[in-house]
């Protein structure tokens, strides 16, 4: 039986990418593992399942690859939350500064109503800043209740301190 120090050990450092200085934590290799997505699957579904999640929220782009599974799992929609002019319909945005720059994220106005509770994913959480962009976009919409989920934290950035203490955050993996 894999264990989450084995999902772990199937994440990939890669120095110097995109930038110098940056220890990217690649994902690819801990998917391309039929038993490491299984059990990334199935921990992220556990977590949720019993929450009433209506719509999961994936941020682009590694927030598409485990979102809708989570999604499907947990009898949820899915929705992207998206890079600038990528989204046909209209809608609304927030910018915000990431580990390496700064950037702007979009969702479709129809995407959440106040009827939902949002699950918004991840591949990581560095800085913060990216989610809480999202955060405050989801917000927006009024709905139930957010939750959010990552598959890796990097603890020492601290990104967690970014959002309300009453906001439930999980992460599988912890460096
Ligand atoms: P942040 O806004 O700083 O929390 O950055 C989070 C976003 O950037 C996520 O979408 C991650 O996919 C990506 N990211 C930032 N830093 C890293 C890293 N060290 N390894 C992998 N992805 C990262």
């Amino acid at each position: 039986m894999m264990t989450i120090e084995d999902l772990k050990a199937l994440v990939r450092d890669v120095p110097d990418f995109p930038q110098k200085g940056i220890l990217f934590k690649d994902i690819t290799t801990m998917l391309k593992d039929k038993e490491g997505l299984r059990l990334a699957a199935q921990l992220l579904c556990e977590r949720y399942a019993d929450k009433g999640i209506t719509k999961v929220v994936g941020i682009e782009s590694r927030g598409f690859i485990m979102g809708p599974i989570v999604a499907e799992k947990v009898g949820a929609g899915f929705v992207p939350m998206r890079k600038p002019g990528k989204l046909p319909a209209n809608t609304v945005s927030e910018s915000y500064t990431k580990e390496y720059g700064v950037d702007t994220i979009e969702v479709h106005v129809d995407a959440i109503d106040e009827n939902d509770v949002v699950l918004l994913h991840d591949d990581l959480l560095a800085t913060g800043g990216t989610m809480y962009a999202a955060y405050l976009l989801a917000k927006r919409f009024n709905p139930k209740k957010i939750y959010i989920s990552f598959i890796a934290e990097l603890e020492f950035l601290k990104g967690r301190e970014l959002f309300p203490a009453d906001v439930e955050i999980d992460a599988l993996i912890k460096y």
